[in-house]
């Protein structure tokens, strides 16, 4: 029996905004943490705040981390983070490069994204709009801890205008100053495959007529709000995924920008319901062979 996925070092996986670990039956990493377990791979889904800054995200899954690598014996974890879990991992490395082996960012707005640039200007945090937007975002994400059926640590805080400024092109930057590790040194380009120990990758989608509005994608309402988004976009109009642009994802080594994936499809939600042709959980197989090959 082969092991294509059997990295040395376990998988973690960190979700962005809104994240969870199981939404009553249905894991955020739809199908993949099984296609990775089938090839041979030690993987753990994490949780950490759905609603906060990449710093207060990256210090719990600094300390999760710690927990898994006492529960492994594992010396080191790759991590795989999606949207702002690409921050919140990019945090944790910086800060312990001696317990990350790599980092992956998948549709990570390493760049910041251009929709919560709009909202800021649009439904900023101290006027009547925006304080509706923040308490409908503080309603989601109570039902969806209610919802949660994966997670079973403790109750993790809510700063919602903190979680929104850790997503603007402003917020990011000021991040990157001081998190710099992988990012291109120009706009759309790659950055640095290992620093401090870490290697760096990343990869994300661009919404694609004709392919990513058909197919099961026909039945998914996430679709619909990404080609709502998408219309938010100034920079990278028509090359975005919906929430995050092409280039703002680069990190480290890019594997690949334009796969027709929005911003859901490039984690198989919503439950499996993605565009014509689209294989998302083929990148992630692909990418813990990748991994391996590479002795990590
Ligand atoms: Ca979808």
């Amino acid at each position: 029996m082969s092991h294509p996925c059997a990295t040395r070092y376990p998988l973690v996986l960190v979700p962005g905004m809104l994240g969870f670990i199981r939404l009553v039956l249905f894991p955020y990493w739809y199908g993949i943490v099984d296609a990775l377990r089938r090839g041979g791979a030690v993987v753990v889904a994490v949780q950490v705040s759905p609603l906060n800054s990449s710093e207060v995200r990256g210090e719990q899954l600094l300390l999760r981390i710690e927990e898994i690598l006492r529960e492994t014996g594992a010396e080191k974890v790759n991590l795989i983070g999606h949207s702002q879990g690409s921050l919140t991992a990019r945090y944790a490395a910086a800060r312990r490069p001696d317990l990350v082996a790599s980092v992956t960012s998948v549709a990570g707005p390493n760049h910041g994204s251009e929709l919560a640039d709009y909202l800021a200007r649009h439904y900023p945090h101290d006027s009547a709009k925006g304080r509706v937007l923040a308490a409908l975002l503080w309603l989601v994400g109570a039902l969806m801890s209610l919802l949660e059926t994966g997670y079973r640590g403790p109750k993790l805080p809510v700063d919602i205008p903190a979680g929104h400024q850790s997503l603007t092109s402003e917020g990011v930057a000021l991040f990157n100053q001081r998190y710099p590790q992988g990012l291109p040194d120009t706009w759309g380009g790659q950055g640095a495959e290992e620093v401090d120990g870490v290697r760096y990758y990343s990869w994300s989608g661009t919404l694609q007529p004709g392919k990513t509005d058909r197919g099961r994608n026909l039945f998914d309402g996430t679709h619909r709000s990404c080609r709502l988004f998408a219309r938010t976009f100034v920079r990278e109009v028509g090359h975005c995924d919906g929430m995050v642009g092409r280039y703002s994802s680069h990190l480290g080594t890019v594997i690949g920008d334009e796969f027709p994936l929005d911003h859901f499809d490039i984690v198989n939600q919503s439950i499996g319901l993605v565009g014509k042709g689209a294989e998302p959980i083929r990148l992630f197989v692909e990418h813990a062979a990748r991994l391996k090959a590479a002795g990590i």
